[in-house]
């Protein structure tokens, strides 16, 4: 058995059958031990497969922010991977319409769930 030294603490058999977590059950006497813990794949491999269909990882927090201080000159569209939008911004924000299309885009983007944002921006 590769399984590392354990015994039980009633009867003292090394014989246990796995019931959850980190819990065993003692194959002679029936009492419950805590040793090392064998099951913890699922949470492990969720968080992979997460990770695994996500290929970049824009966050809507630092977008908005970004579109509210900055947005005027198009900081948010550099950010959200649209360059050409923010040359655009940088070359009309003079006329400060920009600001009032971002102040716009800040609504629409605070609106935005993050999964919504996911598929947008992080697909
Ligand atoms: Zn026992």
């Amino acid at each position: 058995m590769a399984q590392q030294e354990m015994k039980c603490p009633t009867c003292g058999g090394d014989k246990f059958r796995h019931k959850e977590g980190s819990t065993y059950r003692c194959a002679y006497c029936g009492g419950t031990v805590i040793g090392p813990e064998i099951r913890r794949a699922p949470a492990a491999s969720a968080t992979q497969e997460q990770t695994a269909t996500r290929r970049s990882n824009k966050d809507k927090t630092t977008a908005l922010i970004l579109c509210l201080f900055l947005g005027g000159i198009g900081v948010h569209k550099f950010y959200l991977g649209q360059t050409a939008w923010g040359i655009l911004y940088i070359l009309f924000c003079w006329t400060q319409i920009t600001f009032l299309i971002a102040f716009i885009e800040f609504i629409v983007l605070a609106a935005t769930s993050s999964e919504e944002f996911d598929r947008k921006y992080n697909f």
